[in-house]
């Protein structure tokens, strides 16, 4: 320690930052216990205690509000934790959920073990299957959660009409938009009641800050979810926020251009040979493509999964051979990444049960990132010319 009582203090200006400070502090001091109480009361706006909220989270919170239309939104420390400020924060014993049945990984597991561990009964349905989707709904369900564009088939839900069936029922929907972003789909424009995101993949972009964010409609749905999140600590770093607030000022420039890409590159794949076909929104020949102008407002998105011939040897040699893309099981970074389900998101299933799903051993999940086109496309034409 110095010999000073408090520490240093910060010099003053009477200019300002242009970028937002990065504070750390945990705690936060007051002037006296009057003070205090205003704040905890509302009369006085303040923070206490980082795990209850802080500057940096604040700031980003807004901004993802500004892009979904919402208010008043949380920032996790995972997406996983904004899953599960929804799911855990709204639902009580003897509630039923229903998910989609190509959730993400971790929110599957959540649906599949940890909800009906504590009572919460779960089921799962196909999404772009309104009917199948609506036969699974029982006189309990309480909360259904979906992903608009499922991972990594890539399939669009029928989102007007899960929506419509929900509303009918008084069902919570909560839309996990972290694939579509709000540049595709905004959840509340069409009815939703929750919209979570990873933050972590897209919005941050550049897969150095790990970060989820979750909004209600109404004040009520945001406030429970935000005393479940500050109760069980599921607040974010403010490093953390800070770079995801940086990340999100080039977050339209980097979806444009990775869109772009993704749509010339999954031309390419469906012409080359070794590849027995390619699902993208964006094409023709995608058994979804009538649900992008209505629903994901023209933006496909940068999600491009095929499938080559040959195999897992064939899928071994490919990997290696596209050795300037990272083979990483994560999206929406700069960088384009390349996953491949079946030894990775999905190597829990069974084969049977990946088969059911359409992942075999030579399907591959790119996320694409803002590379000169060029030169990622003869990356790939490069590898595949290896393998055939
Ligand atoms: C990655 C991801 C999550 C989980 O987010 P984390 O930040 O990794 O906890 C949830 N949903 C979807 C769709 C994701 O892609």
């Amino acid at each position: 320690m110095t010999d000073r009582l408090l520490r240093a203090g910060w010099p003053s200006s009477v200019s300002r930052p242009v970028v937002t400070p990065i504070q750390p502090s945990v705690v936060y001091a007051s002037a006296d216990p009057d003070e205090l109480d205003a704040q905890y009361e509302g009369g006085a706006k303040g923070f206490t205690y980082a795990r209850e909220g802080h500057p940096n989270a604040e700031v980003l919170a807004g901004l993802i509000d500004r892009m979904e239309g919402a208010d008043g939104g949380i920032v996790t420390g995972s997406g996983m934790a904004a899953v599960g400020a929804a799911l855990f924060g709204l639902l009580t014993a003897g509630d039923h959920a229903l998910g989609a049945d190509q959730l993400y990984g971790r929110s599957l597991r959540m649906m599949k073990e940890d909800l009906p561990r504590l009572g919460i009964a779960t089921s799962l349905a196909d999404p772009t299957d309104a009917a199948a989707f609506e036969a699974a709904i029982r006189p309990e369900t309480k909360m259904i959660l979906v992903e608009v564009v499922s991972n990594p088939t890539v399939r669009v839900a029928d989102l007007h009409a899960i929506i419509a069936m929900a509303r009918a029922r008084g069902i919570l929907v909560a839309v996990d938009n972290t694939f579509t972003t709000p540049a595709a789909v905004k959840p509340f424009d069409f009815g939703a009641d929750i919209v979570i995101h990873s933050v972590t993949k897209l919005l941050a972009g550049h897969s150095d800050a790990t970060l989820g964010y979750v909004v209600g409609r109404t004040p009520d749905l945001t406030q429970r979810m935000r005393v479940f999140a500050v109760t069980l600590g599921l607040t974010p770093s403010p490093f953390d926020c800070w770079l995801a607030e940086r990340g999100l000022y080039t977050f339209d420039m980097r979806f444009a251009r990775a869109e772009a890409t993704a749509a010339a590159l999954a031309d390419r794949l469906a012409e080359v040979g070794g590849v027995r076909r390619v699902l993208y929104p964006g094409r023709r020949d995608h058994p979804d493509h009538n649900r992008v102008a209505g629903l994901l407002n023209g933006r496909p998105g940068n999600m491009v999964s095929f499938e080559l011939d040959g195999g897992r040897e064939a899928a071994n040699r490919f990997v290696r051979a596209l050795d300037q893309v990272a083979f990483a099981p994560t999206l929406g970074d700069v960088g384009t990444t390349l996953s491949h389900p079946a030894s990775s998101s999905h190597r829990a299933l069974t084969p049977e049960g990946r088969a059911a799903l359409g992942i075999s051993e030579g399907f591959f999940r790119v996320s694409v990132g803002c590379e000169p086109e060029t030169a990622l496309l003869q990356a790939f034409d490069a590898a595949l010319d290896g393998v055939n």
